[in-house]
């Protein structure tokens, strides 16, 4: 499914179209892509809220597929191996942030379907230091919403660096969401979500948390940390507002429309923080798939198959989508 001119998702932007098998190169694997979730950084390209680094381009960064081609000195992994490959496909190695431990802040990052051609695909391709051994517990179509959105979920709870049974607020209740609350009840926190839709409202309840709603007015009690998941500028304030003393807000999004003014003191003051998150290390990955399988963490999606990618996209957007869209190949 193929992206030649940005356009809004509703207008159906991607294209089934036949192109050339890529090949691994050196030090590449193939894969043959079994399913591939879908993203809200997706839409963000397909759209245009980011620019477009290659065209056309085929999107796709959850992408979970079996290896059948490996390029040449590739030894890591073996032909058959069932692999993920995720949002970061390259960093330098060498510059201050890839020595310290932030690859994920390496200014010569380079992105899976964002770069170079993803997963909404038959085959795609990846550098075997960046494709991931995936636990059997999961299958692909399940395993596959971790590889972005359990990803920048999971990481957005480590910068929210909530104290022991903190109490956590999420704001936008979708894929990285749905994850991330399974997380931070598995390890005692209490979860407070905050969503327009009722079904959000709904499977938020299930999944632990322990209060649901639409308006901030109604929260309970503050919050020692809130994720904010919703790509909307304007719900920063009343975030913030939301958080205790010392309370640390994290933007899990790639994405953002403008924060209006702040308050100090109704804002900030009292060490009340705001972060962002941007994308995620290697290890990140890592210690989320040993999390995941450790806790038997549960995703949710709805099948799509290839050629409904449009569809799928839409759906997301208009959280008419319970849990996580996959496309299958
Ligand atoms: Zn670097
Ligand atoms: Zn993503």
């Amino acid at each position: 499914m193929v992206l030649s001119d940005q356009k809004p998702v509703s207008e159906s932007p991607l294209v089934l179209q036949e192109i050339d098998e890529p090949k691994a190169a050196a030090g590449e694997l193939r894969v043959k892509v079994n399913a591939c979730a879908v993203c809200r950084t997706d839409i963000h390209i397909v759209e245009g809220d980011l620019d477009l680094h290659q065209k056309p381009l085929v999107p796709g960064h959850q992408i979970v597929g079996r290896i059948d081609e490996i390029g040449a000195g590739a030894t890591q992994f073996r032909r058959g191996e069932r692999i993920g490959i995720a949002w970061l496909r390259h960093v330098d190695g060498s510059c201050r942030f890839c020595r310290r431990q932030q690859e994920n802040l390496c200014p010569n990052s380079r992105y899976t379907g964002y770069d170079t051609n993803g997963g909404y695909a038959e085959y795609a391709i990846v550098p075997q230091e960046f494709a991931y051994e995936l636990p059997d517990d999961f299958d692909d179509e399940h395993v596959a919403p971790l590889l972005c959105g359990g990803l920048i979920g999971y990481r957005a709870l480590e910068k929210a660096a909530l104290p022991e049974n903190g109490r956590l607020l999420l704001v936008g209740f979708g894929s990285s969401a749905h994850i991330i609350t399974q997380v931070a009840v598995h390890r005692g926190h209490k979860v407070y979500v905050l969503t327009r839709s009722d079904n959000h409202i709904h499977r938020a309840r299930e999944l632990g948390a322990a209060w649901a709603s639409s308006d901030f007015r109604d929260l309970p009690e503050k919050a020692d940390s809130a994720i904010l998941f919703a790509p909307s500028g304007r719900l920063v304030p009343p975030t913030l507002e939301s958080l205790d003393r010392g309370g640390i807000c994290s933007i899990a999004g790639i994405h953002l429309s403008d924060v209006p003014g702040l308050n100090y003191d109704r804002h900030l003051y009292q060490e009340r923080q705001l972060r962002s998150v941007t994308a995620n290390t290697r290890e990140d990955a890592r210690a989320l798939l040993a999390e995941a399988t450790a806790i038997k963490l549960q995703t949710h999606v709805t099948i799509y198959d290839l050629p409904d990618a449009n569809r799928a996209l839409q759906d997301m957007k208009e959280s008419a989508v319970d849990g996580t869209p996959v496309l299958v190949i």
